[in-house]
């Protein structure tokens, strides 16, 4: 990684912003053993005006200035091929409001994703983005990315939920993209434009959500399956017969496999062929849940083998264990490298096959789990024993035939995670030409020497397609 320290004087740049700085020596890694923050002086504004002048002063010098939200991104988001200085929002972390009345709420960006979930559900309502690392994310972090969670298949994402949003921009001026309303018809859509522009044009620092109100009662269903054929005709009649299940998610035998030793769990869960499938059900009241589950065991009972609910806060704890260990459970086995893809849900099951087949010629171990409801699939792909040069070749030809299939069922290369640094070079084969150039000239224009997380999402060779 280049470095430009050397145009940086830490000192002064403290002195002069008047901005708490740390230079940091310690690489914080993500899940899969990437690193996430490159080692370069961290700043940690506290307020708007604050950024606006770190923004300003890094334009004025061609500084490389990359975001850091809570660095759980898992696709090299923070980690920009030049290293210039680091800005941390995690000081910016006010929850603003939480208005009953509009139901909205404002939230700086540097605010912990699950905080602010708590703290809305204290005033009786509901931000629907319990994503798997709310714990560790930031809001901001999640508008960047336009994360997804489980629930997205009901509730929509993030960004179903953004209004307005305050954005500093490259050269420190400070703009709001729309209004604290719930309806707009005036201008183009910068809110919109923001969201999954992971730190390339601008840095979000305050966003006005829509909350909604909650359901009353909320049940989760588990269903195993002896075979993976049976379980992918059961997501489809789920579908086609009308249900409407708040999520669903799909773990596959593999990962069930990793999350029993991982758990050490002996026999909570069937050695199940077929994986898993989990659906989370709500209602107002509660009869309509208790109609459902014996709609669920008529029409299901015959094609999963075992079909569980759980109702208590105990139960729904002990079922969403499984689905929310994976990741760690995956990493005690070997490091590994994750794919995001997305397709029609119809056509993930082609997808998974397509990608079983894939691994198996290239022989390494996978496992998935996926918000299948939304035809969005991870795949964790194992490293296992191979040598670095030997990974390299392999993982790259994975990537590229996964793409590829994705993109013939008609999907695209991430539903949530991300473009980031480590799939940037797959754009120009798997993202339409004038597409591209368009994103290019939006980049240009917001950021027109390119200081905002360079090699995240664009690079040079971009230009010149
Ligand atoms: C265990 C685990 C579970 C996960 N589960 C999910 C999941 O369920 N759904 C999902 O969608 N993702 C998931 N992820 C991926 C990741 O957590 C999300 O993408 C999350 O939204 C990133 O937030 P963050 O604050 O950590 O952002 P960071 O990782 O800090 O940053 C992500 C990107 O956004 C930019 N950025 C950060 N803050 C701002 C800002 N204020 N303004 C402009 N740019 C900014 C950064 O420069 C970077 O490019 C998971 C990751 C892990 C490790």
């Amino acid at each position: 990684m280049e470095k430009v320290e050397s145009k940086i004087n830490v000192d002064f740049l403290s002195k002069h912003l008047g901005v708490e700085l740390k230079t940091t020596n310690e690489m914080d890694l993500d899940i899969t053993g990437n690193q996430q923050i490159p080692v370069v002086p961290i700043l940690f504004p506290k307020t708007t005006e604050e950024v606006a002048k770190i923004a300003a002063f890094c334009n004025e010098n061609e500084i490389p200035l990359v975001t850091v939200g809570g660095a759980t991104n898992l696709n090299g988001g923070t980690v920009p091929d030049k290293a210039g200085i680091a800005l941390s929002l995690k000081k910016m972390d006010r929850i603003n409001y939480i208005d009953p009345f509009n139901r909205i709420a404002q939230v700086e960006c540097g605010c912990n994703t699950l905080k602010f979930i708590k703290e809305v559900e204290k005033n009786g309502l509901l931000f629907p983005q319990n994503i798997a690392s709310a714990d560790r994310s930031t809001i901001g972090g999640n508008l960047a990315i336009s994360s997804g969670s489980p629930r997205s298949l009901f509730y929509g994402t993030t960004k179903n939920y953004a209004l307005n949003l305050e954005v500093v921009l490259p050269d420190g001026r400070i703009i709001n993209t729309a209004y604290d309303v719930t309806k707009l018809a005036t201008g183009l859509n910068l809110t919109q434009l923001m969201i999954g522009s992971e730190g390339t044009i601008g840095i979000i620092t305050k966003a006005t959500f829509k909350l909604i109100v909650p359901k009353k009662h909320r049940i989760v269903s588990q269903f195993t399956f002896n075979t993976e054929s049976e379980l992918f005709d059961a997501f489809k009649m789920l579908f086609v017969k009308g249900f409407d299940p708040v999520s669903v998610e799909f773990m596959d035998s593999q990962g069930v496999t990793f999350v029993k030793s991982y758990l050490k769990d002996s026999g909570k869960i069937s050695h199940s062929l077929g994986g898993i499938l989990w659906m989370e059900w709500e209602a107002n009241k509660e009869r309509e849940l208790e109609d459902l589950e014996q709609e669920i065991h008529q029409v299901f009972g015959n094609s999963a083998s075992n079909i569980n609910f759980a109702r208590s806060q105990e139960e729904l704890a002990e079922i969403w264990k499984y689905r929310q260990s994976i990741g760690y459970a995956v990493k005690a086995v070997s490091s590994f490298t994750d794919v995001d893809v997305v397709v029609p849900r119809s056509k993930v099951q082609d997808l998974y096959s397509t990608v079983k087949s894939i691994c198996q010629k290239q022989e390494v171990r996978f496992s998935s789990f996926a918000h299948i409801g939304d035809g969005n699939l991870h795949i964790n792909i194992l490293k296992d024993a191979l040598s670095e040069s030997d990974w390299n070749e392999r993982i790259d030809l994975i990537f590229k035939e996964i793409y590829q299939r994705a993109i013939d069922l008609g999907g695209a290369i991430s539903g949530e995670h991300g473009v980031g640094a480590y799939q940037q070079k797959h754009l120009k084969d798997f993202f339409p030409k004038v597409n591209m150039q368009l994103n290019q000239s939006i980049k240009d224009l917001f950021d027109p020497k390119g200081i905002l997380n360079p090699g995240v999402m664009f690079n040079k060779t971009n230009k010149t397609i």
